[in-house]
């Protein structure tokens, strides 16, 4: 794209910046400084000498990420938009997304709970009973018990509907007209879970009709992972590390009240779920502000040192930058929207394509300026932060629904497109 069409698109952007409300109450001014002051004084750092936590993608790093859920929980800074019940401070939605700019800015750890608290805990606050939310939302937001997600079988990623892993009643009856006193029985195979191999419970899909169309006779359960029958095989990555996951499930007994929602109706359930992981909870546009300040920072330094090298980036540069500040204000409207008593819906899919492709330009842009440098390992044999940003980017347009299946669903369910 031309350099001058990219700085009419962010006079666009700045222009619909003014044309909002985008100003913060005092109030939440002052939620902003609180999160801002406890950040600062408590995350791990040199400093402090408590320094960079070790990959929550290994044994030691994902112990020492928990302890931090931990901290965050005692001082009720781990889950600030939940309930006070629950472990958190009952804020809004902007207050949500104040905490997220302030925890970025901090360069605070991943949270190594993401998966409960973002797309497991809203699915429960929609569709658990309140005996289910009092058992498992405390501890998840504690970060005494992690979450991980066991959709993804062999044979069905995009095509979800089509998992074979099922559950069947324990009395050997099937589906939802069947005696509720049992429970379920668990067999079948999942893949690609994130955090598996350490993480305390599951929550997944099986088929429990399966004489009903695909999308129907699925059920939404919970299972701990150290249930009898459930054997967890770790996938070792390229970097070396094993938090990814395929778990067997064989003959795995789970009683009734580990069912979330209604039985068959799993299919719903799991769509809140992916609303949230799509839409607003598990990428919040901070995310991708935070590393666009830093490729800015990078640029100037690169620019300092070789203007002309530099000036080839410049385009790619700026319409990363542009693209994580329209996403932020997407984010901000569609936010708005929600307090307005309105719901995300299909367009969860357009901001998971964006975010996804928004979070590789910025990480392609920083390759590009840094050149060959990019590819050196630091004195602790580990990849620069810029790299390993990258190859995690380059998944992005994969997990939480490739990219492909997510334009699908913008061209039939948003546009109103005919199927092909
Ligand atoms: C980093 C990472 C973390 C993950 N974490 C988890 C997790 O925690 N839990 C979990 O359950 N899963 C997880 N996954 C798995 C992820 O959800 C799947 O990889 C994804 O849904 C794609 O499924 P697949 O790999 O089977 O690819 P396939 O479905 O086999 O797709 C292969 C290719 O074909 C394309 N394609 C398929 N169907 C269509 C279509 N109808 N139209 C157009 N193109 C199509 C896809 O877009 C893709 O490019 C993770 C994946 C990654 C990369």
């Amino acid at each position: 794209m031309e350099w001058d069409s990219i700085v009419a698109e962010y006079l666009a952007v700045c222009q619909i910046r003014r044309a909002m409300d985008l100003l913060f109450t005092d109030a939440q001014d002052e939620f902003r400084h609180q999160v801002r002051r406890w950040l600062e004084a408590n995350v791990p750092s040199e400093a402090r000498g408590t320094g960079p936590l070790r990959s929550l993608d290994t044994a030691e790093g994902f112990e020492a990420h928990r302890l931090w859920e931990r901290t965050m929980y005692d001082a009720r800074w781990s889950v600030v938009s939940w309930p006070a019940e629950f472990g958190g401070r009952g804020v809004g939605l902007m207050e949500w997304l104040i905490f997220e700019e302030e925890y970025y800015r901090a360069a605070a750890p991943t949270r190594v709970s993401q998966n409960g608290i973002f797309l497991l805990a809203p699915t429960l606050f929609e569709f658990g009973t309140p005996e289910q939310q009092a058992r498992f939302l405390p501890s998840m937001a504690s970060g005494e018990v992690i979450w991980c997600q066991g959709w993804s079988e062999p044979d069905a990623g995009s095509d979800l509907a089509g998992i074979r892993s099922r559950a069947e009643r324990a009395g050997g009856s099937a589906g939802a007209d069947a005696s509720a006193s049992g429970g379920w029985v668990l067999n079948g195979q999942k893949t690609w879970c994130s955090r598996g191999a350490f993480a305390h419970w599951l929550f997944g899909l099986f088929r429990t009709d399966p004489a009903a169309q695909k999308h129907r006779g699925l059920t939404y359960f919970l299972v701990p992972m150290d249930a009898p029958g459930v054997t967890v095989r770790p996938i070792a990555q390229l970097d070396g590390e094993t938090g990814f996951a395929e778990v067997f499930f064989e003959d795995v007994s789970v009683p009734e009240n580990q069912v979330l929602g209604t039985v068959d109706q799993g299919w719903s359930v799991a769509m809140a779920t992916a609303g949230s992981e799509r839409g607003l909870s598990l990428r919040s546009p901070a995310r991708y502000t935070e590393a666009a300040g830093r490729l800015l920072s990078l640029y100037r330094q690169r620019a300092e040192r070789d203007p002309v090298a530099a000036r080839r980036v410049a385009d790619a540069v700026a319409r990363a930058v542009i693209d994580a500040e329209a996403y932020k204000l997407h984010t901000y409207w569609t936010a708005t929207r929600v307090l307005d008593g309105g719901s995300v819906g299909p367009e969860a899919s357009m901001n998971k394509v964006f975010w996804s492709e928004t979070d590789l330009a910025i990480y392609e842009a920083a390759l590009a300026l840094l050149g060959e440098e990019a590819e050196l390992f630091g004195a602790d044999g580990h990849p620069s932060s810029w790299l390993d940003g990258f190859l995690f980017a380059l998944a992005g347009p994969i997990y939480a629904g490739t990219n492909e299946i997510q334009r699908n669903v913008v061209a039939e369910r948003v546009l109103g497109l005919p199927r092909v």
